[in-house]
């Protein structure tokens, strides 16, 4: 990862770094982590834990420290090079995922400004564009929505321009 960084910025110039899906899928149990996780909690990563119980929450705790890493390397990596080169990591499962996806404030913490797509309804859109203003280092934020209605998975149905309109008027509105 850090060597596609540097050969990307070796030859190309950007305006800026986005980096996409910066979350666990599913939880990885590969020897890297598994050794991660024993060095850190001193005993092996629990197997499907059951959600609500001490060993569900460490693993989660661990995700979102693991990930909040990830992210880490990644700008740093980046600002060795171009220090003013904006990084940002997509954010939008912070608010449209669920815990064990593990995209945290972590990973606020790694962006310039925060942004990410999103494919609520305006009133999912709205509360969105708020928490990014807040999470968000610098601003503005990035809001991204498809034209698809109502996510990309139906992508042969499109938004009427009202809906756009309505959907851009919104994020302006909660821009500082
Ligand atoms: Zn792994």
């Amino acid at each position: 990862m850090g060597g596609q960084i540097d050969e990307m910025l070796a030859y190309f110039d950007f305006d800026a770094f986005f980096f996409d899906m910066p979350f666990w899928p599913h939880t990885c149990y590969c020897e890297h982590c598994r050794a991660l996780y024993r060095d850190r909690y001193g005993h092996d990563m629990p197997q499907e834990p059951v959600p609500h119980t001490e060993e569900y929450t460490e693993l989660t705790q661990f995700k979102y420290e693991t990930m909040a890493d990830f992210v880490h390397f990644v700008t740093c990596r980046v600002k060795a090079c171009r220090p003013d080169m904006p990084v940002e990591h997509n954010f939008a499962n912070s608010i449209a995922g669920n815990a064990s996806l593990a995209c945290g404030e972590g990973v606020a913490a790694q962006c310039d400004y925060v942004g990410g797509d999103l494919y609520g309804n305006l009133y999912n859109h709205s509360f969105a564009c708020k928490y990014f203003m807040v999470a968000s280092r610098h601003q503005p934020f990035e809001q991204m929505f498809s034209r698809c209605k109502h996510a990309l998975a139906s992508h042969t149905l499109t938004k009427t321009p009202d809906e756009m309109k309505t959907a851009m008027a919104i994020t302006m509105a909660r821009r500082w």
